[in-house]
């Protein structure tokens, strides 16, 4: 039998939390971002879920390059734009829409050899100091571009640094509104926070919106409000089971370094979940996980290949139980990725992407 833990993709939460962006940005068209692997789901496993999207944006040609041979022939977005003269090429071959944010991009255009021009998203920095032509230098990028043959339609771009804060979007929107005001083109401006957030009070425009991680189902403005309050369903569960169980007495500590002592007798189940799973080596004592279901915490060290779980609460269960470090529970129940991440000092984006060559990934 193979060790057991497994992380699984959930198509039906896919497809809810994808008409859940929808019904917040009603007129804009949806790109679902699945760089990274679909935020480490797996392209292939999310394609089911996401494909009534109407675009698909990505960094990597080669994940490009998936979805075309996963049957997909609607627009596919290079947020990064391409990164050298044969990626030009292949935008030509597979029919990739790019972003342009750099004067080297616009070089490599005028030099590519193509007979059909290329669909392009112009990019601004309007604040985040990334990519992006600052909105003195974008009017001539606009016009140097407009003039090559091998440009189709320009699209216009920006990106959002705190659509998550209180800071909000009203600057930068404002500086792309007044550069790009008298430009033709489509707009792209929100990622989740912005669309959650901006897009409903008329904050922000855009005829395209640019949602990741809301569409797999972990918040983007966590603590300040969780997936249920957004109406988000997770879409990556990590489950595993517990292989041993030990019973404390008062006194006894557990796993490397010591770091939890029981004050009084307790019996504690040993998962098949560590550090080298992509389980964050940071997560505290206390941290949240569900045996069978229910809600307990972990105690001491994650060690590599394994962690210590208070089973206090968790009587029935025992060795062999199922369980939930992340995600939905077999029985439903939901543990949202946001709490352990926040537990480990970091944030549910990174959790996903983190998860290890050696979990397997199950599409349900
Ligand atoms: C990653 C990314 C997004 C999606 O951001 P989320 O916060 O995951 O919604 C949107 N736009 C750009 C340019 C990105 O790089």
């Amino acid at each position: 039998m193979p060790r057991p833990i497994q992380a699984f993709v959930h198509t039906d939460a896919l497809r809810h939390n994808l008409e859940r962006v929808r019904a917040a940005a009603p007129d804009a068209r949806v790109w679902a971002v699945v760089k990274a692997n679909a935020y480490g789901h797996g392209i292939a496993h999310v394609f089911e879920g996401l494909r009534g999207a109407d675009g698909f944006a990505l960094l990597d040609l080669d994940e490009a390059q998936r979805m075309r041979s996963l049957g997909w022939r609607g627009p596919i977005l290079l947020l990064e734009g391409v990164f050298d003269m044969r990626d030009l090429e292949l935008c030509s071959r597979l029919d990739l829409w790019h972003t342009v944010h750099c004067d080297e991009q616009v070089d490599m255009l005028s030099a590519h050899k193509t007979q059909v021009p290329h669909r392009i998203f112009l990019k601004m920095n309007s604040g985040m100091n990334r990519l992006g032509f600052t909105p003195a230098r974008f009017r001539s990028a606009w016009t140097r571009l407009n003039q090559l043959p091998q440009v189709d339609e320009i699209s216009l771009a920006t990106h959002f640094s705190d659509a998550d804060g209180p800071k909000g979007v009203a600057e930068q929107m404002r500086v792309f509104t007044k550069t790009t005001e008298d430009l033709p083109g489509e707009r792209t401006t929100c990622n989740s926070a912005g669309l959650l957030r901006h897009a409903s009070d008329g904050a922000v425009a855009a005829d395209w919106v640019r949602p990741g991680i809301a569409l797999y189902g972990s918040s983007p403005d966590f603590p300040e409000r969780n997936i249920a309050q957004w109406d988000l369903q997770p879409t990556l569960s990590l489950r595993s089971r517990l292989i041993a169980t030990q019973d404390l007495q008062a006194g006894d500590s557990v796993g490397y370094g010591s770091t939890f002592t029981a004050d009084t007798p307790m019996r504690i189940g040993i998962v098949a979940c560590g550090y080298a799973d992509g389980y964050p080596r940071h997560c505290p004592t206390g941290t949240p996980v569900m045996v069978d279901g229910v809600r307990t915490r972990t105690l001491g060290r994650v060690s590599m290949d394994m962690i210590a779980l208070d089973l206090t609460s968790c009587a029935d269960s025992g060795h062999g139980s199922e369980v939930t470090l992340w995600g939905k529970s077999s029985s439903g129940s939901v543990l949202p990725i946001d709490e352990v991440a926040q537990a480990a000092g970091t944030v549910g984006y990174e959790l996903m992407c983190a998860l290890s060559g050696r979990v397997g990934i199950t599409q349900d």
